[in-house]
Formats: structure tokens, sequence, C-alpha cells
């Protein structure tokens, strides 16, 4: 790939830019894949295909030796690992870094395809992790990405992130990862180069600003917000951050790290910044910063739609046909939800202020004085009581592509299938045969 020379121009004299280095990194063929494992399903790096290396910034993180297909390992579809970009991960550092209490409340404004969310899903595993994205294509990934993660502290939503506002002092953390001119990513997106302009460039730093003005309000008085780009440019990067210190009530907070990272530390006015140029790390360009917000209030609310008591016979039922952890369930919709207690505690007013797309875990519904079960319980963390059946490689890929593979034995009715021990979906066996009811939308479509 050979950069354009408006593009060098405009990123040659940026902190910690060695040019040649950098045009050399975009002229090689050679890509970085790594995956972040989760930690709530697989607890050995070993169950995946290929030999991997650690990623020194986030202990779930794995640079893998070559490209795994992806399509047809069954534990990519089980939500066990989530394909990420290395550089991402160093949310995991700064995360360990602010020393955030397990049990905090965090969102994710610009969350799809869901990166940094299964991330913070994973670090805040006793708190609420509110995922947005706005763009309704976008959010049905999103959806998608968080059921397969399966942990019950995840609410998607999708709002403008104004509509965060009107619960003002609601989270201690928020993350903005922000829409912006991509620049970053150019070794991934060959085709992001002919596109990349200065003229993007402006209007993606308006865009950031609207962003966050709209959405500060959301954040506790102290409550951090973690700020990230994939961009290179000052313009949307350290400007948008001294604009942070300066007009919106932030202060930037600083995060250390070993040398030998090779992240590059940028301190312009009171601006504190962490670039990534992929010359010096093993990854992707990003931009992330930390600052602290002195605006804001403490949560008093918002306002609340409570759904409905599940009765003591409803839950008997729950508990006799389906999950045996103790969580607590909600109704909605005829609906059965089973979510951690901080989802819980803030459900109404979640429910009551934005269009909440995924609310926990959902368990299923009653008819006629039967359970049928969700696809979201199959694929959760929860521990379910219905019966289950373990699955080869060859039937659980078939299992996936909603083909009709031979299965092991198992008994009639509801059976959950597993790979290696992880939920996949369902199927229901009637004697000799059996419905797959693995999502259609979501089959391997390869065969
Ligand atoms: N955080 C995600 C992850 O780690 O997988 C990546 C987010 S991507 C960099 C930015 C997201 O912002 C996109 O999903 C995009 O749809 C969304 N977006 C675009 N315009 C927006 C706006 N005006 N307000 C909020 N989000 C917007």
């Amino acid at each position: 790939m050979v950069l354009p020379n408006h593009f060098l121009q405009h990123v040659q004299h940026l902190p910690g830019m060695d040019l040649p280095a950098f045009q050399h990194a975009h002229e090689q063929e050679e890509r970085i894949f790594s995956v972040r494992v989760n930690s709530a399903k697989l607890a050995h790096v070993q169950h995946l295909q290929t030999p991997a290396k650690p990623i020194p910034w986030c202990p779930q993180g794995w640079y893998l030796s070559a490209k795994p297909s992806y399509t047809f390992d069954p534990l990519f579809h089980a939500g066990a690992y989530y394909v990420q970009e290395a550089s991402s991960m160093f949310i995991h550092h700064i995360l360990t870094q602010l020393a955030l209490p397990k049990n905090s409340t965090a969102v994710d404004m610009c969350a799809a395809p869901g990166g940094k969310t299964t991330l913070l899903a994973n670090y805040f595993s006793e708190g609420a992790v509110i995922s947005n994205e706005v763009i309704k294509t976008r959010n049905s990934i999103l959806v998608e990405n968080c059921t397969k993660w399966g942990t019950p502290n995840m609410v998607a939503t999708q709002n403008d992130p104004k509509h965060f506002a009107a619960l003002p002092g609601l989270a201690q953390v928020l993350v903005v990862d922000a829409p912006c001119s991509g620049s970053g990513l150019f070794r991934k997106d060959a085709n992001a180069v002919a596109e990349w302009s200065e003229n993007n460039v402006a209007l993606c730093s308006g865009r950031q600003q609207r962003i966050l003005a709209d959405c500060l309000p959301c954040l506790q008085t102290d409550g951090y917000l973690i700020y990230a780009t994939c961009s290179y440019s000052f313009q949307e990067n350290e400007d948008i951050v001294n604009w942070l210190c300066s007009t919106q009530n932030c202060t930037s907070v600083n995060i250390p790290f070993p040398e030998e990272w090779g992240i590059v530390r940028t301190q312009i006015n009171q601006a504190i910044g962490y670039r990534f140029y992929p010359n010096q790390v093993g990854g992707e360009g990003f931009f992330v910063a930390v600052l602290q917000y002195h605006g804001g209030t403490l949560f008093s609310g918002g306002k609340a739609t409570t759904l409905a008591n599940v009765s003591a016979t409803e839950m008997h039922n729950i508990n006799a046909s389906i999950l045996t952890t103790h969580q607590t369930v909600l109704k909605f919709n005829e609906q059965f939800l089973a979510c951690n207690t901080a989802v819980a505690s803030i459900h109404a007013v979640l429910v009551g202020t934005l269009y909440v797309k995924k609310l926990g875990i959902s368990l299923g519904s009653c008819k006629h004085q039967q359970f049928l079960p969700e696809h979201d319980a199959a694929v959760s963390t929860l521990t379910i009581q219905l019966p289950s059946v373990e699955l080869s490689t060859e039937q659980a890929i078939g299992y996936l592509q909603k083909l009709n593979p031979d299965l092991p034995p198992c008994d009639n009715g509801w059976v959950r299938v597993l790979y290696q021990n992880i939920g996949l979906g369902w199927i229901k066996k009637m004697n000799n045969r059996y419905n797959n009811y693995y999502p259609v939308n979501w089959r391997i479509l390869k065969q």
C-alpha cells in the first residue's frame, strides 16, 4: 500500500511519528491476527486452533500465529472469544490502572460491533454494561455479539447519545469510541485510503465534540471518560482532549505502562493521550485518552418503567424448567429475562428512558404450562437445567449450518447443544428426529 502525499503531509509532524518506518509498516503484506478470550466461558487459550502469544496489556488477549478459519470454528460462534484488534485491548490496562470496582456501571456509547463492550462485560463482571449503538443495522450486530458473549450484566440500547443526558450520573465509566476518519485501520482496509480527506477529519472532529457534549452528563461526578479513535489526526485526538479539559469540566488522567510496549504518550497543553503506531506496537493505529469528569451528579434515577413482577408460580416453573443459578428474573412482553443484581437495580430507568433492545438474558416464555426456551439462554453463561448433548467439531459445524448431522443419543424434548462444554443453541428431540433451533440469520452459509 502506498500512502498518498496529502495524507503523509498531514501526519508527518505528529508526536512520536517516525515517517519512514510508518510508511514501511504500510508497505508490508504481513497482518496481525488477534483475539480476546471470553473469560466467562473459556478458561484456557489452548482451546484455540492456532498457537498464540500473549498481548502484554490484556491477559485475555492473544496474537495468533496465523489466521484461523473463524467461520468454521464452533468456539467463535459460541462467543468463546472475540476477534479484536490488539491496540484496542489497551482499554483493559486502563481499567486495571483505574482500579474501578467490578460492580461499576459502564456505558459504551458507540458500541457496535461490540469489541469494547465485550471487554467491559468481562471486566465489570458484577456491574452493568450498557452498550449503545444509534445505527439500526449496526445495532443488530451488537445485539448478536452481546447474545453470544452471554453474560447477564449486559444491556443493549439504540439511542442518540443525547438521550443519555436524561440519566444524569448513571455511570462510573463512559467509553466513547467515536466514529472517526479511520486512518489507523488503513492496513486492514485499503479502500479507506482513497476516502480519506482533511475535510472528513474536520467533519469527524465536529461530530466527536457533539457526541461527547451530549452524553457526558450521564457520567457521575469524578467518573471516568475513556475516549478513543482509530485515527492519527491531531484534530480528532489531542485537540478533542484539550477541548474536553478547557470547556467540559474534565481533567486528563495519566496511565502508567512499561516503555517496552512501544506506545507513545503525548502531552499537549492539558491533554494526555496514548498513540499506537503500527511500526512501534503489535497492533494497528489507535488513540486513547482517559479523563476524569468533575461536572455531573450522583445518580438519582430518571423516568422509570418497572417491569412486571414474576409470580411465585412462574418463578417455580422457571427454576423447575431452565434456570439453576440464582439470578434476578424479570418479565417483559411475556418473556422472562435473567440479569445480575446491578442490571436489576437500574432496569426500570433504562426501560423508561431508553430504547432497550436487549436486557440481561432472555430465558424464554411459558405457553400452555410449557416452557419455551430462548436461544439467548442456551448461549449464556448461566447454569441451565435442561438436558444437554456434547457435539464433535464436525457435528457442531453441521448444527451451525442448520443441517441435521447425526447426533449422539440424547433425551426427548429440549436439549442444549454444547461444544467443548459451551452452549451453541437448542434442538428439540422427538424420538428419531429433531428440530434445529439455531437462529436462521446467524447460520454458517459457507459449505
Ligand atoms: N466500539 C466499537 C467496538 O469496539 O467494536 C467500535 C465503534 S466505531 C469506532 C464507532 C461507532 O459509532 C459505529 O458503530 C457508528 O455506527 C457509531 N456512530 C456513528 N455516528 C454516530 C453518532 N452520531 N453518534 C453516536 N454513534 C455514532
